[in-house]
């Protein structure tokens, strides 16, 4: 079947794998369980790893508990008994040291794979088996004696995720020869001055150097190579849709300032230098006449919400309307309570719009919209998708995000007049993710908290401290303070979950607390009954609330003082850390209790170690992005974000720093990727970003 295919047409990158030499229609099918379907595909099918099999280690120095590879030629094999497969297959082994003995367990098929007299690289680790010292054979492969390329010996060897039936050896093999011919027609992407520029190797060398690297320092400079290339084909789209952003015309809101001034004299405090610094950010970005679209970061209770005031107010006076999003309808209720505090004093009209309202309450809501009677409307991020008109929309403000993608932004931006945009993002993120998550927008920092914060003490206890921590929350809220009992809530278990969370109620306030008065929250309830047990918890009217993780975000009642957390083992490390920010809101001292149970798996003991160890979002964010891996951390997939082959985020941040101001230069010389040097990049993008930067219908 090859013979016919390949006298019609020679293999090229597009040419389906099963057409090349050596790869029938069933190799073929395990290639495609890989994503492996054409030549190109498996060029850029990378290595997980290489293996230093330069230098062997000799038979005689196996040493226990070492990971070592050893090459030898096959003097005895003597396969377990039949019957007895928990026995290992022994194989002898000599090489220039001696003798030594390579055992395979539960592979008895390797024995009819193997023969005596031919050359044998094993890789594993030494043991102790029957009183000797062996190899404990983890990978395994044979040499042939006319094998005339080194690759799977006597080089760095590139070691692929494979999958069943298809050997590594043989995946190997098909890749050294599909480089050989083929890795040459990669095209370019690069121009030769970035390159140049950058010092970087050409594509074609950096893919053999991926995957046959003559050197360590070859192999490093091929990933470094591939990962500029991820990372400068995310920040280019990131560039491009900035440029466009500022080439747009937007509105241009200008308040007289009366409003404001008024708004800022009704505060009890004074702005931080860092609340200062970012509205200075935002009001630049709002009186210019293209579209605002800045990230607002700050640790939980750095006080962004009264900046986005600030921002609703300087839309209203300046004649627009302002939208409000939250991600769930309890903080959008909780925002509603505080813009109208801030802004209804000064005549601005604040509503909420969502999916709990009944139907003609909505009408007339959103008729007062359209009208232009309310000035501020907040909803939850299912305001984006209605279709809620506006009479002069000029600002939108989203919430605590982390779920909200490239696409809904953009989706945003279609509304009216091209919005302002502001994203307030509680979960501070390290430079790197930001840059990749929220590189198209502009970033402004809430660095410090406000004064007078003390720090929360953080402590983790087991269930043997049950007792002495409910006496605890006793004293706290006999000094007239008030306290938070979280327990998890994941999807799959809900009900259990809530089943869970309603009997401690209960008997908290039963057995524990009966002087007391207990309160209980969760998503289930009506927004009214929510609402209700809210605003009791705000009053004082309520010592404990039992609350599932609904009151993860932005809850603010500064009386509290302490956040027990059940199962703390369960909670991702943002959501404890955003939990914790609950707490030490007020002039008191506050503690967050981590209550753990049960054996602590090697990430939740990290997990808890972090908590206890710093208050600081970023170093959390840090150590979350490290337990995690970046590609849970940020989901590219739900983010529609370009995948990257090689760059790993923590790994290569500073080869991210230089894709980035190569990105900026090159758009800056030619914004939409024009001129012909330009080819190679253009063409990568529109591949990367799946078509959804427009590139084609622009340029
Ligand atoms: P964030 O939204 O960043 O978590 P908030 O805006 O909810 O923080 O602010 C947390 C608390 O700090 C609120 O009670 C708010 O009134 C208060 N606050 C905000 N800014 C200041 C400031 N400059 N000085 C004192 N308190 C402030
Ligand atoms: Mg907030």
């Amino acid at each position: 079947m090859t013979e016919t295919r390949q006298t019609r047409a020679p293999v090229g990158l597009g040419t389906p794998l099963q057409y090349v030499k050596g790869v029938g229609p069933q190799r073929a099918t395990q290639l495609a369980k890989k994503g492996l379907t054409t030549v190109g595909d498996a060029l850029f099918h990378l290595p997980l790893r290489h293996e230093d099999r330069t230098r062997f280690t000799p038979l005689r120095a196996l040493r226990p508990g070492e990971v070592a590879t050893c090459s030898g030629v096959v003097i005895g094999l003597s396969p377990p008994p039949p019957g007895r497969h928990r026995q290992p297959l022994a194989i002898v082994l000599r090489d220039e040291s001696g003798y030594g003995t390579a055992t395979v367990f539960g592979r008895p098929w390797v024995a009819r794979a193997v023969q005596r007299g031919q050359r044998l690289i094993v890789h594993g680790r030494g043991a102790r088996y029957k009183d000797k010292i062996s190899l404990h054979v983890q990978e395994w492969e044979t040499v042939d004696a006319g094998d005339d390329e080194p690759i799977h010996a006597g080089a760095l060897v590139p070691v692929y995720s494979t999958t069943e039936g298809l050997p590594q050896q043989a995946l190997r093999s098909l890749l050294w020869r599909l480089v050989e011919a083929h890795a040459h027609e990669v095209d370019e992407t690069l121009p030769d001055a970035v390159r140049a520029r950058r010092h970087l190797a050409p594509l074609a060398d950096a893919l053999r150097g991926a995957h046959f690297p003559a050197s360590e320092a070859e192999r490093v400079a091929a990933l470094r190579r591939l990962a500029f290339d991820d990372f400068l084909l995310l920040q280019l789209g990131f560039a491009i849709l900035r440029s466009r952003t500022t080439r747009q015309r937007g509105v241009s809101m200008r308040p007289r300032g009366e409003l404001l001034a008024r708004l800022r004299a009704s505060l009890p405090f004074a702005l931080t230098p860092a609340q200062e610094r970012v509205w200075d950010d935002i009001r630049g970005d709002m009186a210019a006449p293209y579209p605002m679209h800045r990230l607002l970061q700050g640790d939980v209770g750095s006080g962004k919400t009264v900046v986005a005031a600030l921002a609703v107010c300087a839309a209203v006076e300046a004649g627009y309307q302002a939208a409000v999003m939250a991600p769930t309808e309890i903080l959008a209720e909780q925002h509603l309570a505080t813009f109208r505090r801030l802004l209804e004093p000064l005549g601005i009209k604040v509503t909420l719009l969502t999916s709990g309202l009944k139907a003609k309450e909505r009408a007339t809501r959103r008729a007062a919209i359209a009208s232009g009677e309310i000035g501020c409307v907040i909803g939850t991020h299912a305001l984006v998708q209605e279709s809620v008109e506006f009479r002069r929309l000029g600002l939108a403000v989203v919430d605590e995000q982390h779920r909200f993608g490239v696409h809904q932004r953009a989706r945003l931006k279609g509304k009216g007049e091209r919005p302002d945009v502001l994203v307030m993002t509680a979960t501070p993120i390290p430079r790197t993710l930001a840059l990749t998550l929220y590189g198209d927008l502009d970033v402004s920092v809430i660095d410090e908290l406000p004064p007078g914060r003390k720090p929360v003490t953080t402590v983790a206890r087991t269930e043997s401290k049950r007792a002495a921590i409910y006496a605890f929350l006793r004293e706290q809220i006999a000094d007239g303070r008030q306290v938070y009992v979280v327990y998890p809530l994941v999807e799959e278990s809900e009900l259990v979950d809530l089943k869970a969370a309603t009997d401690m109620a209960q008997q908290l306030q039963r057995e524990v607390f009966p002087e007391l008065v207990v309160g209980l929250l969760h998503g289930r309830l009506a927004s009214e009954d929510k609402d209700a047990i809210m605003r009791s918890f705000k009053a004082g009217a309520i010592h404990v609330l039992v609350a599932t993780t609904v009151i993860e975000v932005g809850i603010d009642v500064p009386n509290a003082s302490v956040m027990l957390i059940e199962h703390a083992e369960r909670f991702g490390l943002s959501q404890l850390h955003q939990l914790r920010g609950r707490v030490g809101r007020g002039p008191w001292k506050s503690y967050c209790i981590l209550l753990t149970s049960g054996r602590l798996g090697e990430d939740a003991e990290r997990r808890v170690a972090a908590m206890v160890e710093t208050n600081d979002g970023f170093k959390i964010a840090e150590v979350d992005l490290q337990l995690r891996g970046p590609g849970e951390f940020f989901g590219t997939r739900q983010s529609g974000l370009p995948e990257f082959r090689v760059a790993d985020l923590l790994r290569d941040a500073a080869i991210l720093e230089e894709a980035r101001r190569e990105a900026q230069t090159i758009t800056a010389e030619d914004p939409e990727l024009r001129q012909p040097a330009q080819r190679g990049l253009r063409q990568a993008l529109l591949t990367r970003w799946r078509g959804k930067l427009d590139l084609a219908s622009v340029g």
